[in-house]
């Protein structure tokens, strides 16, 4: 009997090995790790630099409190990100995790506007579908409706505007009117709201587990900046999935003209060795919080040597190796391979992404982009047979959980022509 729990009583194969885009169970099955755990594992697994980082570090020292030492590591880290983040976004606040990033963005614009005379401004508009986290304040800005109503009325939901779905609503996404349509939505729930007291607007770049690698339109980005600073609220842009050139750039921020005030990024920056994120903000907002008072919020193991020696590695790995760029054109080919399922397979309904975040989604009928019935639980069957077949990718229901399957396809970056092949004929048996 196992000790553990997780979301659900289901029982995995035990993990033994990874290396590069492939994992081994204790039976000696080997699987292709097409979701790079949960877009996580951006440079592979076990790599060679990023372990001897670690190892360097250990054998130098694992903790240092951040209230008693600086630590080189941390130092080295905030620099490069600091270096790679648009210009002006220069001070960063190391945590241990994607929740706690957001947790942290929502603080320090709550605390921004406080410090600057704007007290009356706490509200954070979201967007619904979204994923911003698990802890309260991140569920509060989450746009997840299954994930958010166990825990009303304790939980405050925050306003949200709908996400941005030119696919489901006959817009062309590549016509600005469409991304200044869905932005313009920002603009009239601040109306609504009140602008005084309206803090801040959330946003992924690129839609992650929630809608499945919603790429969005056209104009949209430009004109939330806009209106943000029409406004005089501030952009969280939330990385966590997008960031670490999951997107073919480092950010995904750096896809448009739009440079958010705070951007937060995790899974791909702790890349699967360590749990590490970071807070990447404007120097404007950080100086009056540390004149009033100081930040009122940390956590302890945040920031502590080994994550950052380790963070510090996968960077480079990323820079050394290219990664990104190798991110842009393995996405194109994946997406033309996954075009290419969608003649094949009637089921797929759409198939979507940027870099190395791509989806398709599930349908019963890609006229009227009816879902697949519920019942059916397609997505997880799907999964199920492909992890059978020895290739793991990851699903949601998309459109607020609630209806409609998407599959996110999103292997290492580090991925060459023949992982894709064995992807797309993982994907095409399973399919079938
Ligand atoms: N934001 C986004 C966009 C995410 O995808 C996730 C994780 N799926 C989170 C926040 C929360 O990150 P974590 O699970 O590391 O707390």
């Amino acid at each position: 009997m196992s000790h553990l729990f997780y979301q659900g009583r289901g029982r995995k194969p035990v993990l033994d090995q990874a290396r590069g885009v492939y994992m081994w169970d204790k039976d000696g099955k080997r699987y292709l790790d097409g979701s790079s755990g949960a877009m996580v594992c951006n440079i592979g697994h076990s790599n060679p630099n990023v372990l001897a980082a670690m190892q360097r570090q250990m054998e130098k020292s694992t903790f240092g409190y951040r209230l008693h030492f600086e630590t080189e590591a941390s130092e080295k880290l905030a620099s490069k990100l600091a270096a790679l983040a648009p210009g002006g976004l220069d001070k960063v606040f190391f945590v241990s995790g994607g929740s706690e990033a957001v947790e942290s963005a929502l603080k320090l614009a709550r605390q921004y506007m406080n410090a600057t005379g704007q007290g009356s401004r706490w509200k954070v508009i979201s967007r619904q579908p979204s994923y911003h986290g698990s802890t309260l304040g991140a569920l509060a800005v989450t746009g997840y409706t299954p994930l958010s109503a166990p825990f009303e009325p304790m939980l405050r939901q925050m306003p949200k505007i709908p996400a941005p779905r030119a696919y489901l609503d006959g817009r062309d996404p590549r016509d600005p009117a469409s991304g200044h349509h869905y932005a313009n939505m920002l603009a009239s729930a601040i109306e609504a709201e009140g602008p005084e007291t309206v803090a801040a607007f959330i946003v992924e770049p690129v839609g992650g587990a929630s809608t499945g690698a919603l790429v969005p339109p056209a104009g949209y980005m430009e004109r939330i900046r806009e209106i943000c600073d029409r406004y005089g609220i501030l952009m969280i842009a939330d990385e966590v999935m997008t960031g670490a050139g999951r997107t073919g750039r480092f950010l995904g921020s750096d896809h448009w003209n739009a440079r958010p005030d705070i951007i937060v990024m995790s899974k791909g920056l702790g890349a699967g060795y360590v749990p590490l994120g970071a807070m990447i903000a404007d120097a404007r907002l950080v100086e009056p919080v540390l004149d009033a008072g100081g930040f009122a919020h940390g956590y302890t193991y945040a920031g502590n040597p080994l994550a950052c020696a380790a963070g510090l590695a996968v960077v480079e790995e990323i820079e050394g190796q290219a990664l990104c760029a190798n991110a842009d054109r393995m996405g194109e080919r994946l997406l033309a391979r996954l075009r290419g399922l969608m003649q094949k397979h009637e089921v797929i309904g759409d198939v979507r992404g940027m870099g190395l975040l791509t989806a398709f989604e599930l349908m019963s009928d890609r006229d009227s982009k009816a879902p697949l019935p519920k019942g059916l639980n397609a997505y997880q069957r799907l999964v199920d047979i492909a992890y059978d077949k020895g290739l793991i990718v990851y699903s949601r229901r998309t459109r607020d959980g609630i209806e409609g399957d998407h599959i996110l396809v999103c292997p290492p970056l580090i991925v060459t022509d023949d992982h894709l092949d064995e992807i797309i004929e993982g994907l095409d048996a399973a399919l079938s």
